[in-house]
């Protein structure tokens, strides 16, 4: 099972660091400026020379990936809070219509399956017999979850891969095409209705992606309007016309999204509440365990430590890479977010605020707060200084490292204690106002 914890494993190695650290002079300096970076994992180091000395500071990583940096992770997922939630206030709900809809990919083969309503239950047991390679098409174990076999398939040769990997890569483009569609038959009913969206991307187990979407419908006084039931409607029917042909090793091959399509409307504050919460907490999700760079060199693919399934799909981009450069060369520096190459947030324009004003917002209360007596003159770094340079990133050592990561798990703590989470309120952000 793969090390899910930001911290990593405490070695004696790293313990011997942490004592180092704690003990070195200029330790409160450093401290400093690990708190004013929210207690960042990974901080950018940057400095400026002034004819009163050199300065350096602290800016945040920014990586959404929680086992990458707690602290920024949690930032982000405040921010997707705010973008989600922001677009559904009684403000954007009157005379609107919206809905909560995931959209899967198709299946490639059947894979281990987790039930996380009834861990009991058995895998794939009414399935008898054997494919045309000898293996059971049935499985009578119940995975728990965290069984590395949960989501791969039952027979890797029976398994479609190509497709698999050819719909990661253009599951941007089926949302793309998705839009178009819905907004044409929205407009068909009710022409002037504006449908806009804010939408997240979570790898399943068996790693394809799957969009988590809100769709809103905003309708005109007085002219045929959308209901929240017409835009369930719709939503699902435009899901069901998505087909686009691409470029594949045996020419073109279809490619769609899945059958089942779930669809809920939002009719309820509470309700949407609920969903921003849900969405926030996908995004700060690796999209495995273990988080690999994008960039993998295609002779590392044999020696990674991970499980089969991860490394078909790794060496079927490569093929596609290989086969068909004009189309799919970019697949080879994809390697390691499995042939996906698009954001994991996105929303329309119309939708709410986005997360680059949620940003400006933040730097602008940083840069406020920062010029208050006994701040410090550290925190102006994200209120974007341009004479700042780069030096590098990432903490001195394991130990520094496990120092900043254990005070943004202890500060997540008490900020959890100190207002009682559920899943509806806003995610803890650290370090925003
Ligand atoms: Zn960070
Ligand atoms: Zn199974
Ligand atoms: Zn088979």
């Amino acid at each position: 099972m793969a090390n899910t914890n930001p911290l990593g494993t405490l070695t004696p190695d790293t313990l011997a660091g942490i004592v180092a650290a704690a003990s070195s002079t200029g330790y409160e300096e450093w401290w400093g400026r690990v708190r004013s970076s929210g207690y960042c994992a990974h901080p950018i180091h940057l400095t400026r020379t002034t004819t009163a000395g050199t300065t350096t500071v602290y800016a945040r990583c920014e990586n959404r990936r929680e086992t990458v940096c707690p602290a920024c992770s949690d930032l982000y997922a405040l921010d997707t809070w705010h973008v989600v939630t922001g677009g559904l206030t009684s403000e954007h709900l009157t005379d609107a219509a919206a809905v909560f809809i995931t959209l899967t990919a198709p299946s490639f083969g059947a894979v281990h399956t987790t039930y996380a309503d009834d861990p009991g239950r058995s895998c794939r047991p009414a399935s008898k017999g054997a494919c045309a390679n000898g293996t059971p098409t049935g499985c009578s174990k119940s995975h728990q979850s965290g069984d590395p076999a949960v989501g791969s398939p039952l027979c890797a040769d029976c398994y479609d891969y190509e497709t698999h990997a050819l719909t990661t890569w253009w599951f941007p483009a089926l949302w793309n095409r998705y839009t178009r569609t819905l907004r044409r038959l929205v407009t068909r009913q009710a022409p002037g209705v504006k449908v806009s969206f804010v939408k997240v991307m979570e790898m399943q187990a068996r790693l394809a992606p799957h969009y988590h979407a809100i769709l809103r419908a905003n309708n005109e006084p007085g002219a045929p309007s959308i209901t929240p039931d017409t835009l369930m409607t719709l939503a699902a029917a435009a899901a069901s016309l998505i087909r686009v042909e691409v470029p594949s090793t045996s020419g073109t091959t279809p490619l769609r999204f899945g059958a089942q399509v779930d669809v809920k409307p939002l009719r309820y504050q509470e309700e949407t509440r609920r969903v921003g919460g849900y969405l926030a907490k996908y995004v700060t999700k690796s999209i495995t365990s273990t988080p690999l760079p994008a960039r993998i060199p295609a002779a590392n693919i044999d020696l990674l430590p991970i499980p089969a399934h991860h490394r078909r799909i790794m060496s079927t981009l490569m093929r596609l890479a290989t086969l068909l450069p004009d189309e799919y060369a970019g697949m080879a520096d994809r390697l390691g977010t499995f042939g996906w190459r698009g954001h994991t947030t996105t929303k329309s324009r119309t939708f709410s605020t986005t997360m680059t004003a949620q940003k400006q917002h933040r730097a602008a209360w940083r840069a406020e707060h920062a010029a208050a007596p006994g701040n410090g003159s550290d925190s102006d770094a994200e209120a974007g200084q341009a004479d700042w340079e780069y030096t590098r990133s990432g903490h001195k050592t394991l130990g520094h490292r496990y120092l900043a990561v254990t005070a943004a798990l202890t500060h997540r703590e008490q900020l959890r204690t100190a207002h009682t989470i559920d899943d509806t309120t806003a995610p803890t952000g650290q370090g925003a106002p």
